[in-house]
């Protein structure tokens, strides 16, 4: 009998998770395991996490995927990101703080994996062009564009495993006067670097994290003012004085910007938080997961598979308090599937499960309650593979406390500690203010002396 197929599209977080579920079992000596070939469009693994100066397009002339900027910290404690089978302390050998830069992140997160295995399956700067399915072979037709040979390739899979992200590919609104506006309008996904802002009057519209974030920034590397226009109400933080926000934006009137409250300002700059597109340009209309953003995608059973065609398997697809542990919890359900170890019910009863998630969904209105929500989606996937039972739960709980931590201190919550749920460790004291801290290199950060804490 041929071996099973599988593509994985994208070797970001979601995508490396599905290769490593599958090395895990490969490593206990499984054999006869499918046959994976992983398209990526970038030149290395990592996703969002690597870093690249690059913004429009890469290379290669494919949109650069990567949204991620200089000076970028973790923005939840990293205890709600730890692996349940790779701890901090198995990585660094030492406590480290809560609130680790970008760079510190993703060693943590590439340190567990064998690269040379995982590197096997990898076909880098491979793009993604187009999938189909055929409902007579009951085969996916996955075509490429290999930048490396110039020649398009194409292949039949099993399964197909897209596991592209969806913090990529901008939302980006229209409001009059934009077109006339002489300073620099810019999305979220094109900020690099705060530096560019420095001693100037800066406005972030939307109410989300990169409003939040890049404002900090902004803020920590010496922009004059920064004001967060947004529709819902107040972040409720306490910001520092020259942090302000206003209203929905209304129209824009040469540099003045006009609010919904009828105030107006000048400003240098507009970066545009507005969020992100699910965008799958690879996919036809019948194969398309069509949602928001939110933590229950309808029409993914457990969040997973697509509800028409199973085969098709989305992994991180939700909004994410919990993210690395969430993919891998995913990973490893989707691997069963495949390997025949769960079956999937039939059409009927997977809908019947999805709405009652999505009743439950419904009823979750507060962060709390929506961290708890996701907490105990992981559960349940986790609970039914071999995956390392963690406690998730307590994680939720760290999440609840960073909440608060934020609402007593915006420009402080990243000097607080949290306690490893996985080895009880205490994180380390920052030596400085993270205000204080302008190196966010790996050495940088490294080289700084914590305070260890019991
Ligand atoms: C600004 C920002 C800050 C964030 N900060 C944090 C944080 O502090 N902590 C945290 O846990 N999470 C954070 N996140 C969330 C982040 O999205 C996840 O941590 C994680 O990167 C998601 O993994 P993913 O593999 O699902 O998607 P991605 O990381 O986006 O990876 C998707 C991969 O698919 C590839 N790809 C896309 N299209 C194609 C195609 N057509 N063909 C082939 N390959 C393709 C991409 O090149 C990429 O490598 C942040 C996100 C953003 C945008």
């Amino acid at each position: 009998m041929a071996k099973t197929k599988i593509a994985i599209l994208g070797a970001g977080p979601s995508g490396l998770a599905q290769l490593r579920a599958f090395e895990a079992l490969r490593k206990t000596g499984v054999k006869d395991l499918p046959e994976i070939v992983c398209y990526e469009k970038q030149n290395d693994i990592g996703g969002m996490w690597n870093y690249t100066w690059r913004t429009g397009l890469d290379r290669n002339g494919e949109p650069v995927h990567g949204s991620m900027y200089r000076y970028l910290w973790s923005n939840g404690p990293k205890e709600c990101l730890e692996f349940a089978d790779y701890s901090f302390d198995q990585h660094f050998n030492q406590p480290l703080p809560s609130y680790p830069p970008r760079e510190v992140l993703k060693d943590y997160i590439m340190g567990r994996l064998d690269k040379r295995a995982i590197f096997n399956y990898i076909r880098f700067e491979c793009p993604v062009r187009w999938v189909t399915f055929s409902e007579e072979t009951q085969l996916f037709t996955v075509t490429v564009m290999n930048h490396k040979t110039g020649e398009q390739e194409t292949e039949e899979f099993d399964y197909v495993v897209v596991a592209t992200g969806h913090f990529s590919t901008p939302n980006m609104p229209y409001y009059p006067g934009m077109e006339q506006y002489p300073g620099r309008v810019l999305h979220a996904h094109d900020f690099r670097d705060a530096l560019e802002f420095e001693g100037q009057d800066v406005l972030l519209v939307g109410g989300s994290y990169s409003a939040e974030d890049i404002g900090s920034q902004c803020y920590k590397y010496g922009a004059k003012t920064v004001t967060i226009s947004h529709r819902g109400g107040s972040f409720g933080y306490n910001w520092p004085e020259n942090v302000s926000e206003k209203p929905g934006l209304d129209h824009i009137d040469g540099n003045v910007v006009h609010f919904t409250d009828g105030s107006t300002q000048a400003f240098d700059a507009i970066i545009m938080c507005t969020g992100y597109l699910f965008h799958f340009p690879f996919l036809p209309d019948e194969l398309r997961l069509d949602t928001h953003n939110c933590l229950y995608p309808d029409n993914l059973y457990k969040g997973i598979f697509f509800q028409s065609n199973p085969k098709l398997i989305y992994l991180g697809m939700q909004d994410q308090w919990f993210t690395f542990n969430m993919f891998d919890a995913q990973a490893w359900y989707a691997r069963d599937v495949i390997l025949g170890k769960i079956q999937l019910p039939d059409e009927a009863s997977r809908r019947k499960n999805m709405d009652a998630w999505l009743q439950r969904y419904e009823q979750s209105s507060t962060d709390s309650q929506c961290i708890d929500f996701q907490a105990s989606y992981i559960d349940e996937l986790v609970s039914a593979t071999d995956y390392p039972e963690f406690p998730v739960h307590q994680q939720a709980e760290l999440f609840k406390q960073w909440q608060e931590d934020k609402k007593a201190d915006i420009m402080g919550f990243r000097n607080k500690i949290y306690r490893s749920t996985i080895t009880g460790t205490m994180g380390a004291q920052l030596p400085r203010p993270w205000l204080d801290i302008k190196d966010d290199s790996l050495e940088g950060f490294m080289s700084l002396k914590f305070e260890k804490v019991i």
